[in-house]
């Protein structure tokens, strides 16, 4: 069986190294926002050049964190994509705010950022631009609206941890990034996990407070916040898997130059945005068979992910009235090749000679 996504083959290469780390923790005695969640913060925010970096417990609260230390709540409108995966959205509706959609460039799968400008009310007070499977979102456009519009722009950087856009780390090109360590994700831990990125300051004093119930140094809460932190255990996993996160995505950089040359021909190849590091947490195509695609893989024990079947302005709980046309008809279309670090080789041959295959009986 193939999968789509698979977090033990990213944690397999560097067992030895992680297990000791996990040992090392459970010997500290810290297991809650100690040394290993502060270096960890030290060296991602490194990594990724920005100013500050804040641990929390997941890609959602980092996005529901960033909306409240930005000011964001009740009364508020945020503009996001309605092709996106559920959290996006969960979040805005988490921090009191209200979500207006917008439909996405056809070939990028981002924010479209002329629908953004149309979308624009005297309530709107944000953007979440969304870095989907990886890519960059149009970041030159979208800066100069929020700038123009002076709004704030917050990246979804949970697909594209590594990723840049004009030589740029992703996440630090906005007001805050905000990154999921949800095991499947680039940078994955074992378990959940989650954080932001930014380069002021008082943002990030405040992100430090938010996260626990709005404490100040003393433990007195200055303002209410939530609970959502970093455990020493997850943050030492990330560290060892900091180091070795360019080499992974250089990993799934090479899978997809495979996966390229056999699409080629067929002109099914992901668009890639000029100036955009793409790092490929999803290899997504698009074909008007889709249901007969995902059928012949299944035979041949290799699953193809959906990235995503419903678009979330069609979820009940998440649900408007808004006319995305190419949401919705890519939410039908798209579908995704397995692909991560620690993939072999021969199973990536089988998926592309399934691929052909399935081609040549369509043609
Ligand atoms: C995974 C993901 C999130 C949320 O991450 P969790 O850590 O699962 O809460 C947010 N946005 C996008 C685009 C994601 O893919």
């Amino acid at each position: 069986m193939i999968f789509c996504a698979n977090p033990k083959a990213q944690y397999l290469p560097y067992k030895n190294e992680i297990d000791a780390a996990i040992l090392k923790v459970l010997d500290s005695g810290s297991y809650i926002l100690g040394e290993q969640d502060s270096l960890f913060e030290e060296e991602f925010a490194d990594y990724l050049g920005a100013s500050f970096a804040v641990g929390c417990g997941s890609g959602t609260d980092a996005l529901v964190l960033a909306l409240k230390a930005l000011d964001i709540g009740v009364g508020d409108e945020v503009i996001v994509p309605s092709f996106t995966a559920t959290p996006t959205v969960a979040a805005v509706v988490m921090a009191g705010a209200t979500p207006v959609y917008v439909d996405i460039e056809p070939y990028y799968y981002t924010i479209d950022p002329e629908r953004v400008n149309e979308a624009c009310t005297d309530k709107t007070k944000a953007i979440i631009a969304v870095h989907l499977y990886g890519q960059a979102a149009a970041m030159d456009e979208l800066m100069a609206i929020a700038g123009q519009r002076n709004l704030r722009l917050i990246e979804d950087c949970a697909q594209a941890t590594g990723a840049t856009y004009r030589g740029k780390k992703l996440g630090t090109i906005g007001d805050m990034g905000c990154f999921s360590f949800f095991p499947t994700k680039n940078l994955g831990a074992i378990g959940d996990g989650g954080a932001i990125s930014c380069n002021d300051e008082s943002l990030a004093v405040r992100l430090r407070g938010l996260r626990q119930y709005g404490w100040d140094n003393n433990r007195v809460s200055l303002e209410a916040g939530i609970n959502s932190r970093l455990d020493e255990l997850q943050a030492a996993i990330l560290r060892v898997k900091l180091q070795h996160l360019d080499a992974d995505n250089a990993a799934r950089r090479l899978q997809a130059e495979h996966y390229n040359g056999a699409l080629t021909a067929l002109d099914m190849m992901p668009a890639i945005r000029k100036g955009a590091g793409h790092v490929y947490h999803l290899y997504v195509i698009q074909t008007k068979n889709r249901a007969d695609f995902v059928q012949y893989f299944a035979k041949s024990d290799i699953h193809i992910g959906i990235h995503y079947p419903v678009p979330v302005h069609k979820m009940p709980a998440y649900s408007g009235k808004f006319h995305l046309p190419v949401t919705e008809r890519l939410a039908d279309e798209v579908l995704s090749l397995p692909l991560y670090s620690g993939m072999s080789e021969t199973n990536q041959e089988d998926i592309i000679t399934s691929f052909l295959s399935f081609r040549g009986k369509q043609q």
